[in-house]
């Protein structure tokens, strides 16, 4: 039975996990947190630290393959295993991803579309660099951030003083023009090294305080934007030699930003003119992506199934739209099982719902607000009434 690790124990993995199971192979996980979901659910758990190299050693040395569910993983101890076995997407990827810096440094070079950035480090650099850098911008945490953790909108140079007494004195932090959003998109990609190429139809991401809130599939632009968008996610794929997954976050803005002056140190945005919208790679996520749980529903493949086919080297169809209608993905936060004061969610509320296709509770037990305890999909003739109707549901649920 061949055997395919995992990095990582919460929702990605342990519906990846389900992927590897579906296909007759074992999953084995690797989680620091002995409380993350996937760690009950599979007999073929590790808990260990990122940095324990012994037992990374033991765990790629018994597993044909190894991919991670998300970034935040220190590399030092992967990058000193002498295991042949293979990390899919690879440690270079991994390390672009998991870095703003590198990661738009890499947009940069591959020219590949990109919002206008700099790097600064210590107070006095981010002091300096704000005051040429122009109004509004976002202050990013290099690492470590997720869900718009480790973000702060900056409109002027009167809020600029408390946020930068909220920050670490040394820290280096990526600043980022604030682009005027129309839309925000994700496109995922797979690719295996047999050569194979998948691309899964657009995605529509609404987000609410910097975290997905809905996403609706079709994407509700013209099908030749899609195409456009689904060309940019694949050069980048390609760009980055990616085997397994690679998630590419589009930011789609009907204006153009102010025009800047070249400044040293600001790094100019490239941006892509196409049907009426400026198109720009905000990240990437090289691996299955919270919009991507619309896949196991709108799609004849889910994200799950194609990295699980990739990872066990079984063969990858395209994975195309099922209809009819149009799918709306919510997110389902820990602020309802708060507001709900109770461990297992009262459900009662679907019957009155039969656009709610699907619910996918996560089996996290300790609730959080902003937490991402389950999400949920409907379906709908058309893209008003699947919103509608994703919305009332959760709000019957608070
Ligand atoms: P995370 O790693 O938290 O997903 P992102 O950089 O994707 O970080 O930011 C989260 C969200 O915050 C984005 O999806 C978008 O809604 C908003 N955001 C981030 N950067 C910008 C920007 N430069 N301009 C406008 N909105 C932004
Ligand atoms: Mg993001």
């Amino acid at each position: 039975m061949k055997r395919i690790g995992v990095l990582g124990g919460g929702q990605l993995g342990t519906m990846l996990a389900g992927a590897i199971h579906d296909l007759g192979a074992e999953a084995c996980i690797y989680e620091p947190d002995a409380a993350a979901p996937a760690c009950a659910r599979f007999r073929e758990v590790v808990n260990a630290p990122w940095t324990d190299a012994p037992a990374l050693e033991r765990f790629f040395s018994s597993c044909d393959a190894v991919t991670y569910e998300m970034e935040h993983i220190d590399t030092t101890a992967l990058k000193s295993l002498r295991s042949p076995t293979p990390l899919w997407p690879n440690v270079h990827v991994l390390e672009v991803a998991q870095d703003r810096i590198r990661e738009k440094t890499f947009l940069e070079h591959a020219h590949l579309p990109h919002v206008a950035f700099t790097a600064v480090t210590g107070r006095d650099e981010l002091l300096r660099s704000a005051a040429s850098f122009g109004y509004p911008f976002i202050i990013k945490t290099v690492r470590g951030g997720y869900d718009g953790k480790g973000q702060a909108f900056v409109a002027s140079a009167e809020e600029l003083g408390p946020i930068v007494e909220s920050l670490a004195p040394d820290g280096t932090y990526l600043l980022e023009e604030a682009i005027d959003l129309a839309l925000e998109a994700s496109v995922i990609v797979g690719r295996s090294p047999r050569g194979e190429e998948v691309v899964f139809p657009v995605f529509e991401n609404v987000h609410a305080e910097h975290i997905l809130d809905l996403t609706i599939v079709p994407a509700r632009i013209p099908p030749e934007l899609a195409e456009r968008l689904q060309a940019i996610a694949l050069e980048a794929a390609r760009a980055l030699d990616v085997h397994g997954l690679l998630t590419t976050e589009f930011f789609l803005s009907r204006t153009q930003g102010p025009e800047v002056p070249t400044r040293p140190g600001r790094v100019a945005s490239r941006s892509v003119a196409a049907f009426g919208y400026h198109v720009y790679v905000n990240e990437f996520a090289p691996r299955p992506h919270n919009s991507g749980h619309v896949t196991r529903n709108a799609c004849t493949a889910s994200q799950y199934d194609v990295l699980a086919r990739i990872l066990l080297g079984v063969p990858v169809n395209s994975p195309e739209l099922v209809g009819p209608g149009v799918f709306c993905m919510g997110n389902l936060l820990g602020d309802i099982w708060l507001a709900q004061g109770r461990v297992d969610l009262d459900l009662s509320c679907l019957r009155e719902f039969p656009e709610v296709i699907d619910v996918v509770l996560y089996g996290k037990r300790n609730a959080q607000a902003r937490r991402k305890m389950g999400h949920f999909v409907t379906q709908a003739p058309d893209a008003d009434r699947a919103i509608r109707s994703a919305k009332a549901f959760r709000q019957k649920l608070l």
